[in-house]
């Protein structure tokens, strides 16, 4: 059942306190991966959401790092392709990108210039939803190559940093909330 299915999930996130720095709660989705039932179950929670919800979706997005873990593997089960969103300067050739702002300085997201067509119907993957600023960023570089951002997807979500308040009118589906 889905209820089993999100357990086998939430059961599967480790905690770990003042991680990458002092007073950040750090939310480890890798005993997921390591688990063959868990990994089983994100996909199916997300496939279900995607098919009954955006069954025109076209592409899979992911974003670096943690959802190019996830993302090709919902995009096979769909039948669809999957692109990825780098971070600045990873990816060859042409390329398109958005800067965005971190605590200290800025950062930007990249993608390459052909991998989506405009009027593409995408759907973006992450990990976690933070402060959403990635998130939002993505959606950015999808407006500009001209696609049709279907929504986000994440496994958690951090309700009290409010992300998906940046996100709007971009919508969000998450598996886990805290
Ligand atoms: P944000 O742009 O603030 O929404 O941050 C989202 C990105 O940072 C995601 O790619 C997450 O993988 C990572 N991240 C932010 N906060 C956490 C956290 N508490 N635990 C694990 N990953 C996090």
């Amino acid at each position: 059942t889905r209820e089993a299915k999100l357990d086998l999930v939430t059961k599967s996130i480790k905690h770990f306190p003042d991680f990458p720095s002092k007073g950040i709660l750090f939310r480890d989705i890798c005993p997921i991966l390591k688990d063959p039932g868990a990994l089983t179950a994100v996909i199916d929670l997300f496939e279900e959401h995607v098919r009954q919800t955006h069954p025109q979706v076209e592409l899979i997005v992911g974003l670096d790092a943690r959802g190019f873990l996830f993302g090709p593997l919902l995009a096979q089960r769909l039948g669809v392709g999957f692109v990825l969103v780098r971070k600045k300067g990873k990816l060859p050739g042409p390329t398109v990108s958005v800067a965005y702002k971190l605590e200290y300085g800025e950062a930007a997201v990249e993608v390459q210039e052909d991998a989506v067509a405009p009027g593409e119907k995408v759907l973006l993957i992450d990990d976690l939803l933070a402060t959403g600023g990635t998130m939002y960023a993505a959606c950015e570089l999808m407006k500009k190559q001209n696609a049709e951002v279907m929504g986000c997807m994440v496994v958690i979500e951090l309700k009290e940093l409010n992300g998906v308040e940046k996100l709007k009118p971009n919508t969000l589906f998450s598996l886990v909330q805290y």
